[in-house]
């Protein structure tokens, strides 16, 4: 199947159960034009786009500058709400997840990791995934759907509910002070696979009179799909991480099988040549620990020679653990070794510190209930790999 057709097949409910079109994640051009459909002037589109963005304001009620007949006809035919939470897990870490439900039922999870200085939100892109690593959790979900632009940016907006981040009345529209700077890409789904929704959100959330976060403090995560990753770094300009895994095609296919489509010659091409990379602007690569998989001083020396001259570092990820996964995370001298090889070839190769484990909100082990509608896609499901 073309990404084209795949995103058309899968793509989210143009409405909600009321009929409600979403307003959040339409770009200011399109939100212009959706209300000069009901004969209302440009400058009222703005003044919903700040509304909604730059105060998180949730019903039309609460639009104070906006004629009531206005907001009267905005909440009959649209809606700005959030997603329904469903669960909330606080890990003894300070990680938070969430579980929310979407207008059609679907679930999906979203992260929040505070740190010392920032705090990141690890957002997804699908409900489930096309593709199926084998120590992914996420993968073991097919693909249900993708989520609307709209369901990626609630995300956002819903942790600065929570987190009570967005400025009132009178107060500047800042990044100053806010507990939540950073968005990874890297919840559930494949972000490039979703591509058009993904960067329709970003594009919002980088914009300053929208999220106002700072294309820096985001990075898009991707297992490998070689022929958006140009587009990515030229349309977004975001920092760009791949899942990489591991250094021959036989034993990365072995694992992802997404390389048996894109091999790493490929991918790494990609790679040097992403736009705006530099040694300021550098590549993450992702390399999970699986015991006796990817995890000996040989894989450790094969991975320098093959990120040789490409401005990067490497974030060893102790393999987060779930039933019936059937892999091992690398002892703890293992890794310890494994990153010293890499360090000793001159790379930065920190090892991430799991979060979140006792909620399972680590990296690879979402993964949402929607089993029901997923057995219906299962059964016709085709995929590109
Ligand atoms: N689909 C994208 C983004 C989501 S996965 C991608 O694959 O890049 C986010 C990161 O978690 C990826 O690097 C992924 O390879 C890693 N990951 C998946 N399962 C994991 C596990 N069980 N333990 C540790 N990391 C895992
Ligand atoms: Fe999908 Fe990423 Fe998990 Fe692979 S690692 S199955 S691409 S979410």
């Amino acid at each position: 199947m073309s990404v084209v057709s795949h995103a058309v097949r899968f793509s989210a409910p143009p409405a909600d159960a009321r009929g409600r079109a979403p307003l959040i994640g339409l770009s200011l051009s399109r939100l212009q034009e959706t209300l000069a459909a009901h004969g209302l002037p440009a400058f009222r589109a703005k003044q919903v786009w700040h509304w909604m963005y730059q105060r998180g304001v949730q019903d039309f009620v609460d639009m104070a500058n906006l004629p009531r007949d206005m907001r009267q006809l905005l909440s009959e035919k649209y809606s700005i709400e959030r997603p329904k939470v469903m669960t909330e897990q606080r890990s003894s870490d300070g990680t938070i997840k969430w579980l929310l439900s979407l207008s059609d039922g679907q679930q999906v999870e979203t992260v929040f990791i505070p740190e010392a200085r920032r705090g990141t939100l690890c957002v997804s892109s699908q409900v489930g995934c096309t593709l199926t690593c084998k120590f992914c959790h996420t993968g073991t979900q097919p693909l249900v759907r993708n989520l609307g632009a709209h369901e990626i940016l609630q995300q956002i907006m819903y942790a600065r509910d929570v987190l009570s981040e967005w400025p009132q009345s009178g107060e500047t529209h800042s990044a100053e002070g806010r507990d939540l700077t950073n968005i990874v890409m890297m919840g559930m789904g494949e972000p490039l696979y979703n591509y058009d929704n993904v960067a329709q959100a970003l594009k919002i959330c980088m914009d300053a009179d929208g999220l106002a976060i700072s294309k820096r403090r985001i990075t898009l995560s991707t297992s490998g799909v070689v022929p958006l990753i140009r587009r990515c770094g030229e349309e977004l300009g975001v920092n760009l991480a791949i899942s990489l895994h591991a250094t021959t095609d036989e034993q990365r296919s072995e694992i992802m099988p997404i390389n048996n489509k894109y091999p790493l010659a490929e991918l790494l091409e990609a790679c040097r040549t992403y736009p705006g990379v530099s040694d300021i602007r550098r590549i993450t690569f992702e390399y999970v620990m699986l015991q006796g998989v990817n995890d000996t001083d040989e894989d450790a020396k094969r991975l320098a020679v093959l990120l040789r001259d490409m401005p990067c570092k490497v974030n060893i990820i102790p393999f987060n653990g779930w039933e019936g996964s059937g892999f091992e995370c690398s002892a703890e001298e293992r890794i310890s070794s494994f990153a010293r090889l890499l360090e000793k070839a001159g790379y930065d190769a920190p090892v991430r510190k799991p979060r979140g484990r006792d909620i399972l909100a680590a990296c690879g082990q979402l993964k949402s209930a929607s089993v029901r509608a997923k057995k219906t896609v299962d059964s016709e499901r085709t995929i590109d790999e």
